[in-house]
């Protein structure tokens, strides 16, 4: 069974100024390095469907998205936070990117691809169930992990979460839905200055000081994240796949490269086969060295294709 890669035109109209680092030339660089990588004609495509509203409702508040609506601009910017604004196309590409994970969710569950890369900004981990915030609108992880549950009848889902900063809108969201797990690997201390402590038994925060490089990062995450995983059995995983832990990515201090993206995407795998029939959704969250974001990507891609 084929990867599926989804992504949707107006992901590329969003922009919220030309100096801003979560930009539209990311998704080219991805597409171009799927291209380079010759992994694009492997890959079963699919457009991201606009998100509904009911499905938005599972995890923001009505007063949120009515909000968002109401903040969309005729033209020019309208800021949603000091990091986060909205051109004429960002609502569009917002609802587009949170179907695009709720489409993944429906391809895996129905056993038409064995897993799925969703290609869509903006990013959503930040995104709390009342609040933009860190270049995101919906919480695009967060929806689909709710249309799992909701639509599909899983009883157990993980969220892993290996951007270099902390996926707090994740968390907030799901604090108190013991049937989602989240593990958020994340430079600390640093933005949003979240999760280091965090006490609860379904979140799994593993902070890591500037400078973690893939030897340390492994060893945490083996330790902290993988026996906790595969206590809880989830039914199906997905990954907050931000890749601004690269280390040519100057957005924060990591050291991370290629080859370790590979590595936590083999281990969540092997978690994901022996628990969930290897039902894995991949949701692109950060990643701004763009030819680093494309390289990464590729790798990661290039493991759940198996290829
Ligand atoms: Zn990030």
């Amino acid at each position: 069974m084929p990867t599926a890669y989804i992504t949707h035109p107006s992901c590329a109209r969003h922009q919220m100024g030309s100096w801003h680092p979560e930009c539209p030339e990311r998704l080219s660089a991805i597409d171009d390095q799927l291209h380079t990588a010759r992994l694009f004609d492997f890959l079963s495509h699919h457009d991201a469907p606009a998100v509904e509203r009911s499905q938005l409702l599972r995890v923001h508040d009505a007063a949120y998205i009515d909000a968002v609506e109401a903040a969309s601009p005729r033209e020019g910017f309208r800021a949603l936070d000091p990091d986060t604004s909205m051109n004429p196309f960002s609502l569009d590409a917002a609802r587009h990117a949170a179907g695009g994970a709720v489409r993944a969710v429906d391809l895996v569950m129905r056993g038409e691809v064995r897993n799925a890369f969703v290609s869509c900004r903006p990013p959503g981990h930040h995104a709390t169930r009342n609040q933009a915030m860190g270049f995101c609108i919906f919480n695009n992880v967060a929806v689909a992990a709710a249309h799992a549950l909701a639509a599909h009848g899983l009883e157990r889902v993980a969220i892993v979460d290996f951007d270099v900063h902390h996926g707090n809108g994740t968390e907030d969201i799901f604090s108190e839905e013991p049937r989602v797990m989240l593990c958020s690997t994340f430079q600390h201390p640093f933005y949003p200055h979240s999760g280091a402590d965090t006490v609860n038994p379904h979140i799994v925060n593993v902070p890591l000081p500037a400078g973690t490089t893939g030897g340390p990062y492994r060893e945490a995450f083996s330790a902290r994240i993988l026996p906790r995983l595969e206590a809880f059995a989830p039914q199906m995983l997905f990954f907050s796949a931000g890749f601004d832990g690269h280390r040519e990515d100057d957005m924060a201090q990591f050291g991370l490269v290629e080859a370790d993206y590979i590595w936590i995407t083999e281990r969540v795998m092997d978690v994901a086969a022996r628990h969930a029939g290897g039902r894995i959704v991949s949701v692109l969250e950060g990643g701004y060295a763009l030819s680093a974001l494309g390289r990464s990507v590729a790798a990661h891609i290039r493991t759940l294709a198996d290829l």
